[in-house]
């Protein structure tokens, strides 16, 4: 570009000198051409003059020989021709002329310049002389004293001379202002360069943030425009801070969102894609400016885009194994011809409605038996067919007593699960000495244990303090000792014990009775899941205790496990925070 400017101001400064110089030079041939015709007219004219003067000393009839001689004498001191001729035109003297030639020479009275003289002017003629066969300037003045004319002349040859060398002069001249045009331009055009250059390199580094400002050292225009391009600098900067703070902000909402959203241009190519998008499609790398096609293998979804060119469209479709369920919706944008697509994973929201589903039938499935059995043993009393055997209408009333407390324990555990659940079981968290929790249980339990000939133990040393729920813990704990007396054989040992683990602490209650296969061992904590459901029916079980257990240890931000215990038995385990340190002591005082 430096280049480009140095020669454009070369071949101008060169040009306008050459401009110059050419008019100059020819304005300056003409002038000089005019100025020697000028001289040399004057000349000519001095001649004549000097000429007259000396015929003036002849006297008043001087004898034409006198008069040649004359001529012949003044032309050989000027170097011009001297003619002498008289009022009616005969040639008397001439110094270009012998005596013998002026006898032969022709009558001049119709030579211009003659004829301008006897009518009394001074006239200089330049024509062309038949008597010399050349080009001749002629001055003629009138003579008076001879009544005619004196006449002086010299040939153009002698001006074209002096305009030659003026020529050659000229053209010296002329080379000379060449070469200092050269050299003038040369010089303009480098500094013209340099500044150019220097400007459009400042000028280019502030533009592309290599340089913050451009220096401004003059008021001229160069200053003006140093200073307009660091004016579009600040702009520009202004403009680009604000596009990065719009950027950030649209980045931080399209990467805050759970909501996959991928932004489609006219011919489906992606133009945005939000990281929960990534994620929900299993997409990896960077599948920005591909076609969606090309990235996303999903039918439905392809089909769905090419729905939404139409109109909004929505579909929800499957993916992977175990399926997680997506439900897409696709708006048009009417204004660029793409469109949005929306994700979101509707997976939870399948299962929820799925286990909602199967509460409504399990829960119908073990209202359905005690219900049957209260009705028809109702039914049966009030037909008459029991009342009148005392024996028989008490067993009949005993099945309904029971069915009735099964009714009623399946309504209590439900309503604590969906209390559990609705975040309606409000939790003091407090210190909680877990050995005295343990007591408390096992005394609750204790004709339970008793009536089964099962052995109630406790193992936990003194001081294990566990931040929890006094109620919340004690449910627990009493679920999961009744859990092992319930399926333990008779005569069998149930332990409560407690150990700090990885800076929590962890209880069991473990049983030596059949255990549990290990293929269920994975579910037990479901609700209604049961390992043998007759069994656990007739034991007056619901299937909702240990799901309450993992419900109500969560909210104490603990968990639950289960192990096999050898030979036989289970060990169900829950994790609990320890208590802090201060509160703990005292509690660990006052129980000492
Ligand atoms: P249930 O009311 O039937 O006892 P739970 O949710 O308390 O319901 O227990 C779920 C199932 O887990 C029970 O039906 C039983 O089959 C099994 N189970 C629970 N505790 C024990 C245990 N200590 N030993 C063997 N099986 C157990």
């Amino acid at each position: 570009m430096s280049f480009g400017v140095r020669g454009k101001v070369f071949s101008l400064s060169l040009a306008l000198m050459a401009v110059v110089g050419l008019s100059g030079g020819i304005y300056l041939e003409r002038e000089l051409t005019r100025l020697e015709q000028s001289e040399l007219e004057h000349e000519l004219v001095r001649h004549a003059r000097s000429a007259r003067a000396s015929l003036r000393t002849l006297g008043s009839s001087p004898a034409p020989a006198a008069l040649d001689e004359v001529a012949d004498r003044l032309g050989e001191a000027t170097g011009a021709r001297i003619t002498v001729i008289t009022a009616d035109g005969t040639v008397v003297g001439d110094s270009a002329l012998s005596a013998a030639g002026l006898q032969h020479e022709e009558n001049h009275r119709a030579r211009p310049e003659v004829q301008a003289a006897m009518a009394g002017q001074e006239a200089v003629v330049p024509r062309y002389s038949t008597t010399l066969g050349k080009n001749l300037l002629y001055a003629a003045v009138p003579w008076p004293q001879g009544g005619g004319v004196v006449r002086a002349a010299m040939p153009l040859d002698a001006v074209q001379d002096v305009i030659d060398r003026q020529h050659l002069l000229l053209l010296l001249a002329a080379g000379v202002w060449i070469f200092v045009a050269l050299l003038v331009s040369a010089i303009v055009a480098q500094l013209a360069g340099s500044v150019v250059g220097t400007l459009a390199a400042d000028a280019h580094a502030v533009l592309t943030g290599k340089q913050r400002r451009m220096a401004v050292s003059s008021q001229d225009e160069l200053g003006h425009l140093a200073g307009s391009v660091n004016e579009l600098a600040d702009e520009r900067s202004q403009s680009v801070a604000a596009l990065v703070k719009e950027r950030d902000r649209s980045n931080a909402v399209l990467n805050g969102v759970s909501e996959g959203l991928i932004a489609l241009d006219a011919h489906r190519s992606i133009e945005i894609v939000n990281p929960a998008a990534k994620k929900l499609l299993g997409l990896e790398g960077n599948p920005e400016g591909k076609r969606l096609v090309e990235v996303v293998r999903l039918p439905a979804l392809i089909e769905l885009v090419e729905r939404g060119q139409e109109g909004a469209a929505s579909a929800e479709f499957a993916l992977g194994d175990p399926p997680r369920y997506l439900q897409a919706t696709i708006t048009p944008l009417r204004a660029t011809g793409g469109s949005v697509l929306l994700l979101r994973d509707a997976t939870e929201v399948r299962n929820m409605e799925s286990m909602r589903r199967d509460l409504v039938a399990n829960v119908s499935h073990e209202l359905r038996t005690p219900v049957s059995i209260i009705r028809a043993n109702a039914e049966t009393l009030l037909d008459g067919g029991g009342l009148e055997d005392p024996v028989q209408a008490r067993n009949f009333l005993q099945a309904m007593l029971r069915h009735a407390e099964r009714l009623s324990n399946l309504l209590s555990d439900l309503l604590d699960l969906a209390r559990i659940e609705g975040g309606a079981y409000p939790l003091a968290l407090e210190n909680i000495d877990l050995k005295q929790a343990a007591q408390r249980t096992t005394d609750t339990l204790q004709r339970t244990a008793k009536n089964k000939s099962v052995t109630l133990r406790i193992a936990i040393e003194p001081g294990l303090v566990a931040h929890a729920d006094s109620q919340a813990l004690d449910q627990v704990l009493v679920n999961l000792v009744d859990n092992a007396i319930k399926y333990s054989y008779e005569g069998g040992t149930v332990e409560v014990s407690a150990a700090p683990q990885n800076g929590q602490l962890r209880v069991t209650v473990s049983d030596d009775g059949p255990g549990i296969p290990e293929r269920h061992r994975s579910r037990v904590f479901e609700r209604f899941y049961r390992v043998d459901a007759g069994r656990s029916r007739s034991l007056g079980g619901t299937g909702l205790g240990l799901s309450i257990v993992k419900h109500l240890v969560g909210l104490m931000h603990g968990v639950v496990g289960l192990d096999p215990v050898d030979p036989h038995g289970s060990a169900f385990w829950l994790t609990l925070p320890r208590a802090q340190q201060t509160e703990a002591r005292n509690t660990a005082r006052s129980v000492a």
